[in-house]
């Protein structure tokens, strides 16, 4: 699936999505995790003009929807998904713990989307060449955001991540082949 993209917002120096999408194609297989070995780091894609049609048709929410610039994944630590937002289910798919989850911020956006009949999932990568966990935990955060209680909030988003980052995390069964040419 391919949103519309907003037209002033590119993706800088985030390179979140060549480090945490895993890729399985027959010119480039990665496993969750691993950075391209095309990408990088900091800058961007060294065979742009070449790349896969995946790499050229997904982009994350940041790049389409009116998110602040903190939203931005290398900053945030959080991946806002695309994939099930047709279906109503907004994935934050949070690479790291970070303040930024702490933020009002955050805290208005998530209670927004709630508001709106949106269910909130969150998705934690595991180690390396593993698929990450996933939980929709919307009722489990709604009591804190329908009492304006962002501490609570925090706590409850923080003790998810946590419950979610001790699951038994399976192989992803990606080996890496790079062979864009
Ligand atoms: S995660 Fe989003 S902002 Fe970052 S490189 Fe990918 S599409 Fe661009
Ligand atoms: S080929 Fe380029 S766009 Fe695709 S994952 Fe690798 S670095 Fe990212």
């Amino acid at each position: 699936m391919s949103l519309p993209l907003l037209p002033d917002r590119d993706c800088g120096g985030c390179v979140e999505c060549c480090r945490y999408i895993p890729l399985d194609l027959p010119e480039l297989a990665k496993p969750t995790g691993q950075l391209c070995h095309y990408c990088v780091d900091g800058s961007g894609c060294s065979v742009h003009a070449i790349r896969p049609q995946t790499c050229r048709v997904w982009f994350c929410l940041w790049r389409a929807v009116e998110l602040s610039d903190d939203w931005r994944p290398d900053r945030s630590g959080v991946i806002v998904r695309p994939d099930g937002v047709q279906e109503g289910i907004i994935t934050l798919y949070v690479m790291r713990p970070s303040e930024f989850l702490a933020t009002e911020d955050f805290f208005a956006t998530v209670a927004h989307w709630i508001a709106e009949g949106i269910q909130i999932a969150l998705s934690v990568p595991g180690p390396e060449g593993t698929y990450p966990v996933r939980a929709v935990v919307t009722n489990y955060l709604r009591p804190s955001i329908e009492d304006g209680d962002m501490e609570a909030f925090v706590g409850h988003l923080f003790a998810a991540l946590d419950s979610l980052a001790a699951s038994d995390f399976q192989p992803d069964g990606v080996t890496a082949r790079y062979a864009v040419a």
